[in-house]
């Protein structure tokens, strides 16, 4: 049996763990309300989940949950700011307590992880999508905004890219994969935060890689007016990665997948020092990648000789 639109949201998304005192207002009146301290700017971010376009029918529903916090999480930090609030408009077929048990349980765990706080939302019948809104917090002028990268700066990229788009690939059985990493590197991102707070103040531009390596960088180049080379032998590749390039020839691939959501980030030449001492204490690996100059291009250096890269990721309506 489905429970009604107000059964589930009490069963499944009320919860009253309070873990701070910002939240004025909750669940359950027309608008939650929040304070936001005098000095700090909200950082506000939403991204969509549809049922054939991001994720398969069928989908576990833990990994959604987790997923749909994940990328708004992400943004978050590709801001340096601290999440605090999210918001949930979730389009449903059917009111399924086995499906909203299992996507609550996958939401909720990554929620406690950043202590953020489900203040509000929207559900509705209809296609499944999902909706989250995510909002968080940065002192007044410490964002960390696309535009700031300058010549003679080191660009970093966190983790491993490739993964995700290889385990997208072994989904629809374009590429043969034995691990399971990949595929948990697609379903259950995990948003790059702590890096993120530490790059405060430092980091010149910064952009989160949900596009694509090539295409994401593109957006810092194209919003700083500057180019780039990246040194293809320094991508920080998973095994799975390496040993799929290997065989395929497909360099190209840790450039082009997104739906990782590392950070991609640039410093001063003069602040690699500080960064390296800042990030050090941290489980999150961060590797140096290339470099940023005049030129307008990305560049990307291997072997064979440095070629121009195409600028281009997934577009919508395109
Ligand atoms: P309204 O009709 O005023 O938009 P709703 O009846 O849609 O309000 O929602 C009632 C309350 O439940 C609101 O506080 C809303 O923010 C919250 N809410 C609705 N759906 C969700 C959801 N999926 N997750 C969390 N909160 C929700
Ligand atoms: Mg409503």
């Amino acid at each position: 049996m489905g429970l009604s639109e107000f059964q589930l949201i009490e069963r499944f998304f009320v919860r009253n763990a309070r873990y701070d005192g910002s939240v004025d207002l909750g669940i359950g009146d027309d608008a939650a309300l929040i304070s936001v301290n005098p000095g700090q700017s909200l950082a506000v971010t939403t991204d969509t989940l549809v049922e054939g376009v991001h994720f398969f029918s069928g989908a576990n529903p833990e990994s959604l949950g987790h997923k749909a916090l994940a990328v708004n999480l992400s943004d978050l930090a590709a801001m340096g700011a601290e999440p605090r609030w999210a918001s949930l408009a979730l389009t449903l077929p059917q009111s399924d307590p086995s499906w909203l048990s299992g996507f609550a349980q996958g939401l909720f765990e990554l929620a406690d992880v950043w202590a953020v706080r489900l203040i509000g939302g929207d559900t509705t019948q209809g296609p499944r999508s999902i909706t989250v809104h995510a909002m968080g917090t940065v002192p007044k002028g410490d964002a960390l905004l696309r535009s700031g990268a300058r010549p003679g700066d080191v660009i970093y990229l966190t983790g491993s890219v490739g993964d995700a788009g290889l385990g997208l690939m072994t989904e629809r059985k374009e590429a043969e994969c034995g691990d399971d990493a990949v595929l948990r590197r697609l379903h259950r991102p995990d948003p790059r935060i702590a890096v993120g707070l530490r790059l405060r103040g430092l980091a010149t531009a910064c952009i989160d890689v949900s596009d694509g390596l090539a295409a994401d960088l593109g957006h810092v180049l194209r919003l700083s007016q500057v180019g780039a080379v990246i040194d293809w032998h320094a991508l920080p590749l998973s095994a799975a990665v390496k040993a799929y390039v290997d065989e395929t020839g497909d360099w190209e691939l840790p450039l082009r997948c997104g739906d990782d959501y590392e950070l991609c980030f640039t410093v001063a030449a003069a602040d690699v020092a500080t960064l390296e001492a800042r990030l050090a204490g941290l489980p999150d690996p961060c590797t140096r990648i290339g470099s940023i100059n005049g030129s307008g291009t990305l560049d990307v250096v291997r072997d064979s000789g440095a070629m121009e890269f195409p600028l281009s990721g997934y577009e919508h309506f395109s």
